[in-house]
């Protein structure tokens, strides 16, 4: 499956949920978040016929987000429904790492050799004040796990101005022993808020230079395709480290990726509004051929880049809501 601009498309980004445990500051406010009513999300048995459509379309690669996956209640059935489907060769996700350590040893059986886990400090004060829970011992549990079942993983750390500098250095710290590669984020304006985000951001090259500061020997290293990331490593390091211009939007040219909102939402650009609703289709009793027509024409016409994306969707409606509705 190729859009117009002759990029494949094969990766679908699945929230599952947006409700979320954490108050991740850059994601979403401490109160006054309304979340979606339960009639609105789509059912596991829905996310499945939607996959298995978009698997036929070509995608051969799923990521389940959300909100926090592992506060979706059966979450498991949902992992070995999709994991059911031979034409999928690989389902990851991402977590807060709080509720997920009690499935990490079925993981491989689900086809999940990588996991993301955000973590923005090694400082359980920090974490406390960017989280605004006490959690940061389960997610540390949870890494050990994920590291000793053998999973890939990758931390994901949104660098955020006066709240987590000082943590960089302790991130980059724990690839020295650990094998797992640490990426930097730029703060996004996906925060369910949009007059809180300062923009007054780290970018992905402000980052590199204060990593090179500390660690002169840093090398960069080379990115595998539709990476999002700049790779690096530092020679003695079991880990590495990747920067992800996430605001600054550098990797939109070789961009692969559809997303599902919780909702239904068909998404062709993370800056974008969602084209249509793939839930209110199938709930309208739209076949799967009609389903795929919509989604295959929402494919070819998916938006140069994130800029582009921006600018036609604010046309329209806001598109800042918070990240846990859109997953990352
Ligand atoms: N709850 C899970 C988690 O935190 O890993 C999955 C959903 S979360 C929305 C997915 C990723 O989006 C997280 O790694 C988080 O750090 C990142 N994220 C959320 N809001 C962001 C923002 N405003 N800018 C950059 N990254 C953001
Ligand atoms: Fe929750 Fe993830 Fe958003 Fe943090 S980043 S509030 S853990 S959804």
């Amino acid at each position: 499956m190729t859009d117009q601009f002759n990029r494949k498309i094969n990766y679908l980004r699945l929230a599952v949920t947006d409700r979320c445990n954490l108050r991740c500051s850059y994601c979403m406010p401490e109160k006054g978040l309304e979340w979606l009513n339960r009639s609105a999300i789509m059912s596991f048995e829905e996310m499945i016929r939607i996959s298995d459509l978009l698997i036929r379309m070509g995608i051969d690669k799923i990521r389940i987000t959300g909100g926090e996956p592992f506060l979706r209640k059966d979450i498991d059935l949902l992992l070995s429904g999709l994991s059911n489907n031979r034409l999928l060769n690989q389902i990851s996700i991402t977590t807060n790492g709080t509720l997920t350590e009690p499935f990490v040893g079925e993981f491989r059986k689900w086809k999940i050799n990588s996991c993301n886990l955000s973590l923005d400090t090694l400082d359980r004060e920090t974490f406390f004040s960017i989280t605004k829970r006490d959690e940061f011992d389960s997610v540390i549990s949870t890494m050990n796990r994920l590291l000793s079942e053998g999973i890939e993983v990758k931390i994901n750390c949104v660098v955020m101005e006066k709240i987590n500098i000082d943590s960089i250095a302790d991130m980059v710290e724990l690839t020295r022993n650990l094998p797992v590669s640490v990426r930097f984020i730029e703060e996004m304006p996906f925060n369910g808020d949009l007059k809180s985000f300062s923009g007054n951001f780290w970018n992905h090259l402000k980052i590199l230079e204060h990593i090179r500061a500390l660690y002169p020997e840093i090398r960069k290293t080379e990115d595998p395709a539709h990476s999002t990331a700049y790779h690096y490593s530092i020679p003695g390091h079991k880990g590495n480290i990747g920067i992800i211009a996430a605001y600054s939007r550098s990797f939109c040219g070789s961009c692969n990726r559809l997303r599902l909102r919780p909702d239904g939402g068909f998404q062709t650009c993370l800056y974008g509004n969602p084209v249509f609703n793939v839930k209110d289709m199938m709930r309208s009793g739209f076949s799967d051929e009609d389903i795929t027509k919509f989604m295959i024409n929402a494919v070819q016409l998916k938006e140069k880049d994130g800029w582009e994306a921006e600018s036609m969707a604010k046309q329209g409606q806001s598109i800042f809501s918070s990240m846990a509705t859109i997953g990352g």
